[in-house]
């Protein structure tokens, strides 16, 4: 056995894991029956393991036994209760945090210390919503008719998570948290090629009193496992994060059921600088929204709208800024920039990146430091269409488009001018046009003078190819639960009679 792969079974041990990708069901650590699915470590190409898709059969079994558990969490535990067990889970997470971050830098191809943050970001998630647990209520109304009406908010039951290989253990955290702390079940999967830190993070929370089966954990397949769970009778709605198609063909299973979904989709989203911008603070802003996270990121700044009167000097920035960037081993302390996490990925990524060379469009890059893992150096189309591929389709990767525009009402329609609706930035020292391209540019986050900030407690999601609904914030807590209105006739009903049917 590798070194590496030493070190991951070790993690693995650490957070009380056999050392191979094994779904979690109602407490029990289950191996698939499924057609076999190999992990390759994205850095070394090193086969780290295969196993069985969980299949419908332990779809079934999931989705039966959150079905059970969800009453108990909800009708017996007080909120403060389930509160207190969201605290214990934001401990232990931290508490193992060295084992989550490097099981996460070796099968996603994250670096480390990137993987660290998003650990710490998980126990603040489990905090926050610790907070909400008995916090939920609903409003009186002071209705016409001489009722007493009251709204209370009931959680939704079982909910089924999908999640992508980008961010797994974040966007766990990121859907588990505000799922539990308003009474639902979870069945979550994960995507087939990155769900152990998932499975860690539900073993870890029952370690520490999450009730056994509360949330049970998948490793399998969207078409057979996933979609077992979406037609599962006990699943009550589906929460959905990846690409548009598959958030289509998600939402399609779902709406057969009658099923609400929500979507948070890919984007391909606009980063504006304007000449009066601080330029070399735009410039690392820009650098962090497309490249950190090698560009795997749906808010990543992939449209580099630039004055025109500043393009020269800004991509002269840029290129001098990416070739300091340090590429390498994610499980290296000092790498900013890991390998594209698959290969069906890294395909995806190169092949755009030709295809826009063959187009005509110039191709700034630097060089790889490495010759081994699916590494794509940090680059830079110029000189493509808005229309075009590159301009337009998620890459998903370290590559930005650069575009020039002259005027306000220019910069505007340009980010305007693609499917998505995500996010967007503007880098100016002129308050009142940020504020005013902040309005006008459709995203369902916005940053001024900033990039990819983004917190637990506010909301976030997008429109158009970018999905429907909000995670996170409150209005995650509006996701997860729906209002039931109660009627009580007083006696001093007026006129009960005609017209409020
Ligand atoms: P990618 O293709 O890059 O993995 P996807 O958006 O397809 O991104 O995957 C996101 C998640 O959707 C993964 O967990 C994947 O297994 C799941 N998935 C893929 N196809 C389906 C499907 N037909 N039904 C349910 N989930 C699916």
């Amino acid at each position: 056995m590798s070194e590496r792969a030493l070190t991951l079974h070790q993690a693995m041990q650490s957070v009380g894991l056999n050392p191979l990708p094994q779904s979690f069901v109602n407490g029990q650590l289950l191996d698939g029956d499924g057609e076999t699915i190999e992990l390759i470590d994205p850095y070394s190409e090193e086969r780290l393991f295969t196993y069985h898709d969980a299949n419908a059969s332990l779809a079934n079994l999931a989705c039966d036994a959150a079905s059970s558990a969800q009453s108990h969490w909800y009708k017996d535990l007080t909120g403060a209760a389930r509160g207190q067990v969201m605290q214990a889970i934001a401990q232990t997470v931290l508490e193992h945090s060295e084992s989550l971050a490097t099981i996460e830098a070796i099968v996603a191809g994250k670096p480390i210390r990137d993987c660290r943050v998003e650990v710490a970001k998980v126990a603040e998630m489990m905090a926050y919503y610790a907070g909400w647990c008995d916090k939920m209520h609903g409003d009186v109304i002071p209705v016409p008719s001489g009722h007493l009406n009251y709204t209370m908010r009931e959680p939704v039951g079982v909910v089924f998570q999908i999640t992508p290989w980008n961010a797994p253990l974040f966007t766990a955290g990121w859907q588990i948290a505000p799922a539990i702390a308003t009474g639902n079940a979870v069945v979550i999967k994960p995507s087939e090629l990155t769900p152990i830190t998932t499975v860690a993070l539900v073993k870890l929370a029952e370690s520490v009193g999450l009730p056994k089966g509360l949330v049970n954990v998948l490793c399998g397949l969207g078409p057979t496992a996933g979609q077992a769970a979406i037609e599962h009778p006990a699943v009550r709605k589906v929460i959905f994060v990846g690409s548009p198609e598959t958030g289509r063909i998600v939402a399609t299973a779902a709406a057969a059921q009658l099923k609400p979904a929500v979507l948070e989709l890919g984007g391909k989203s606009a980063n504006i600088i304007y000449s009066d911008a601080n330029l070399k603070h735009a410039c690392l802003g820009a650098q962090a929204a497309i490249f950190s996270g090698a560009g795997q990121s749906c808010v990543a700044g992939s449209r580099l709208l630039v004055h025109a009167s500043i393009k020269d000097e800004l991509l002269e920035l840029l290129a001098n800024g990416m070739n300091r960037i340090k590429l390498g081993d994610p499980l290296d302390d000092s790498t900013e920039v890991g390998p594209i996490s698959n290969r069906r990925q890294y395909e995806h990524v190169t092949q755009m990146i030709s295809q826009a060379k063959d187009q005509g469009a110039s191709i700034r890059t630097r060089q790889s430091d490495t010759d081994q893992g699916f590494f794509v150096p940090p680059t830079v189309i110029d000189g493509a269409s808005s229309k075009a591929d590159a301009a337009q389709k998620e890459i998903f990767g370290p590559v930005v488009t650069a575009l020039t525009f002259e005027t306000e009402a220019e910069a505007i329609a340009l980010a305007n001018d693609t499917h998505f609706g995500l996010a967007g930035a503007v880098w100016t020292a002129d308050v009142g046009r940020a504020h005013r391209i902040a309005n006008a540019v459709r995203a369902g986050t916005f940053w001024i003078n900033s990039y990819k900030a983004i917190h637990v407690s506010s909301p976030f999601g997008g429109s158009l190819n970018s999905g429907f609904g909000r995670s996170s914030g409150t209005d995650a807590l509006m996701e997860y639960t729906m209002a039931k209105s109660v009627w009580v006739d007083t006696g001093e009903t007026p006129q009960i009679a005609f017209g409020y049917v």
